[in-house]
């Protein structure tokens, strides 16, 4: 008998090395750190998991942020630390988590969140994903006993099939039938029974083409201008490290030029490229030109017309760097790319870079902290930059390069201003025109031009930058000053004109805020009396445009003649519809909101109206010089590209504005000086930074009390340098039945309210929700 009972050898398995991530989880839970959880080494930074949270395991999507060993337990025991359950193929590059962790931060976002908004929701359901068969060359030597047994047709088929290049394969079935002029793939069924080609399945996203970006016109390189060439070498310069460069171009100065060149000596770096461009549709040509540059090479598009599918596939090009340049609106910023080595920002002013939801993000500036992150430069160009970058530029953070001229000799449009309020201006309405009465919206002067313009065959752009038919209807009893105000938000309603084939062309009114519809009134329910609609929107000009013009200069709308505004651009593919017959001539007049200010390039313009330069002069904003500048400065810029000189009517009731009266004189460094030294006077950004907090509730008192709460938490953790303001209503005070307050925080720099609402956010007390919306640097303060 043995004296030691006899043990099996033990098997000796070598473990998986147990280690450790951090996982920000995508719903709900504010975690700056995000969880902790167990796997093994497989799992990489930026990988999208699925974990078990909560007493229940809920499995939740989220986002490896880091991976260690025990130092990333805190402690915990690590028995009880639960394995990630699932990983997907999705994995973001490393540079996007710390622009991610720095957006949760800066932005006051939860981080699962941001993550969960980086990666587009058509990316993480694979929308468009396939799995297709494909065939390739066997590696089976085959000898003749092997051929003499096929088929006659698969022989034939196999003898045409050594013929082609191997680039050819993998290639699908059908397709390489079609290709030996085989009337189907039997033969090739043969072939990969005999193993002489062999069946693989590769995923693909299948995606339909969606339409092209409007034909740029120009797609030829030019030889740069010395200001040009000036600011592509010295930009050129800080390739390889951070550094922010504002290019200010007065409008038609070729800054696309320069981000093309930009772009080719990035890419021969060997590195990529991403452009931002405001909401794509918006800017076609300035996308279409990019695009038609670097389509060889590999470029991808993204912005929201895109179906899903396209969406995922383009994610994906530029995730594995097919695409070497990334063209897209403001969530392009968070392009899966890899090997950043440009980030340029067109038209770097512009609104739609902000985003107004959660995470209220502003794409320009991740975009500055993104090339930070990549050590790589970022280009922000514009001919009216923001007074931010401007600030910037003047303070030595930013370099500055200008292109002060256009190129090719063009002059800048001479611009005229019209004070709408003299009586030699004013066109009388002859008789009442369905309810309407008062002034047609275009002065003499205009009309003239207009007149003039169109016979001498030029192409016209009006501008008018207000929706609808009508701004709001009042009572005619003018002791009664009854209005038609919004239910649910304390607003008024605007007047609107369905289509005519749609709606039959009825009027009705529409709030601007929460999109309710109603009927028009017939009278005014406080005295009986009519109502009438005043102030003119952009249809009615379509009306009066129609009646003073159409026979006279053979204007008719819908063939020479178009409206081009939020409501009648159904989608990207309408408006560029519309470009296109702009440039190829068919329409000589574009009438429209902001959206054909942007970024247009038709030589053919002469003449450029600027209906009412006040439209958002008078919003409760310190913003509305800036915008007004900007506004009038780029569709000024739409006139005179070609040849033709051109010539642009500015009206106004406030001839002496000086955002009107610069941007006339194409003033944009005397408005900036003068507006920031104003900004600077009074406290607001870009001379200080800002914070505003918007809290919502259904019962007035309850917003009023939470605001007055966290007012009073902000204020006592008593960072002197910080300036507490409120509550007050909102200058909207009520949208969709939700009563909102605001308290707006300055400083002369961000850090300390970013500290103080920390302090609050760790204790629970300050969270971004559907009741409490924190705007870090706000642009609107509606
Ligand atoms: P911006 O964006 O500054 O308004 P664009 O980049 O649209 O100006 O350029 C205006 C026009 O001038 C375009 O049609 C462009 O092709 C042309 N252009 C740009 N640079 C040059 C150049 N160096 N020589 C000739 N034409 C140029
Ligand atoms: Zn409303």
């Amino acid at each position: 008998m043995d004296l030691f009972p006899q043990h099996p050898e033990p098997i000796v398995q070598i473990p998986q090395r147990v280690r450790f991530a951090r996982v920000a989880i995508e719903r709900g839970l504010d975690l700056m750190g995000g969880l902790t959880y167990q796997t093994d080494d497989d799992t990489v930074i930026g990988q999208r998991v699925v974990v078990p949270v909560g007493r229940g395991n809920t499995p939740t999507d989220g986002l490896v942020i880091d991976i260690g060993d025990q130092e990333l337990l805190d402690g915990f025991d690590p028995r009880k630390v639960k394995p990630i359950t699932k990983r997907y193929d999705i994995v973001l590059p490393e540079s996007l988590i710390e622009l991610g962790k720095w957006m949760a931060e800066y932005y006051m976002c939860p981080l699962g969140m941001v993550f969960g908004s980086i990666i587009p929701g058509a990316v993480k359901a694979q929308t468009g994903l396939r799995t297709q068969k494909l065939v390739q060359l066997g590696t089976v030597q085959p000898d003749d006993e092997l051929i003499k047994s096929l088929t006659p047709k698969a022989r034939d088929a196999w003898a045409k099939i050594q013929e082609l290049d191997a680039e050819a394969f993998p290639v699908l079935p059908r397709l390489l039938a079609a290709r030996i002029e085989h009337k189907t793939t039997a033969s090739i069924k043969r072939l990969i029974e005999a193993g002489l080609v062999d069946e693989i399945e590769v995923q693909r996203i299948i995606a339909p083409k969606g339409f092209d970006l409007l034909d740029a016109g120009d797609s030829g390189t030019h030889n740069l201008t010395p200001d040009q060439n000036n600011a592509v070498i010295g930009i050129s310069k800080s390739f390889g490290k951070f550094q922010p460069h504002l290019l200010h171009g007065v409008t038609g100065s070729g800054k696309t030029e320069v981000y093309i060149k930009l772009i080719e000596q990035v890419l021969e770096r060997g590195q990529q490229a991403i452009v931002l461009v405001p909401e794509i549709a918006l800017t076609p040509q300035t996308a279409g030109r990019l695009v038609k540059c670097f389509e060889k090479i590999g470029v991808a598009v993204l912005h929201s017309g895109l179906s899903r599918s396209a969406r995922n596939q383009q994610w994906a090009a530029a995730a594995s760097g097919e695409a070497r340049v990334v063209v897209g609106a403001r969530s392009a910023v968070f392009a899966p790319v890899k090997n950043t080595g440009l980030i340029i920002v067109d038209e770097e002013h512009d609104g739609s870079y902000k985003q107004d939801q959660l995470p209220r993000y502003n794409a320009r500036n991740a975009a500055v902290k993104r090339g930070q992150v990549e050590g790589c430069p970022v280009v922000l160009g514009s001919a009216t930059p923001s007074l931010e970058s401007w600030a910037n530029a003047r303070a030595g953070r930013y370099a500055l390069w200008s292109l002060p001229k256009r190129v090719n000799q063009g002059e800048m449009p001479s611009v005229k201003i019209v004070n709408m309020a003299i009586d030699e201006e004013r066109v009388k309405i002859r008789e009442s025109q369905g309810g309407l009465r008062g002034d047609h919206t275009i002065g003499r002067t205009l009309g003239a031009e207009l007149v003039r313009a169109i016979e001498s065959n030029g192409q016209v752009i009006l501008l008018l930058n207000r929706r609808g038919f009508a701004s709001v209807i009042v009572s005619t009893d003018k002791k009664c000053g009854w209005k038609l105000e919004c239910d649910q938000c304390d607003s008024t309603m605007v007047v609107h004109r369905g289509c005519v084939r749609q709606q039959g062309g009825r009027r009705f009114v529409r709030c601007h805020h929460c999109l309710s519809e109603q009927v028009i009134p017939k009278q005014c329910p406080m005295t009986g009396k009519p109502v009438i609609e005043l102030g003119v929107g952009i249809q009615r000009v379509e009306d009066e445009i129609t009646q003073r013009f159409g026979e006279r200069l053979g204007l008719k709308l819908g063939e020479n003649f178009e409206r081009v505004d939020a409501d009648t651009m159904n989608s990207a593919k309408d408006y560029f519809d519309v470009l296109d017959r702009f440039a190829s001539g068919e329409l000589k007049l574009l009438l429209g909101t902001q959206m054909i200010a942007k970024g247009l390039d038709f030589p053919n313009v002469s003449l450029v109206g600027v209906l009412s330069a006040d439209t958002a002069l008078y919003l409760p904003d310190f913003r509305a010089e800036e915008r007004t500048f900007q506004l009038v400065s780029q569709v000024a810029g739409r006139a005179g590209r070609g040849t033709k000189q051109g010539k642009v009517i500015v009206q106004t009731l406030n001839p002496g504005s000086a955002a009107i009266t610069r941007a006339a004189k194409h003033d944009f460094v005397g408005f900036a000086n003068d507006e920031l030294n104003t900004r600077r006077l009074s406290g607001l950004p870009p001379a200080t930074r800002m914070v505003r907090i918007v809290i919502r509730d259904e019962q007035n008192n309850v917003a009023h009390q939470r605001a007055l709460e966290l007012a009073e938490l902000l204020r006592a953790d008593g960072d002197q340098r910080i300036t507490v303001v409120g509550p007050m209503p909102c200058s909207i005070t009520r949208i969709a039945n939700r009563y909102r307050w605001a308290i707006e925080m300055s400083c002369a720099s961000p850090k300390p309210m970013q500290v103080a609402m920390m302090h609050l956010r760790e204790k629970g007390l300050l969270k971004s929700d559907s009741a409490v919306a924190i705007d870090v640097d706000p642009i609107w303060l509606m």
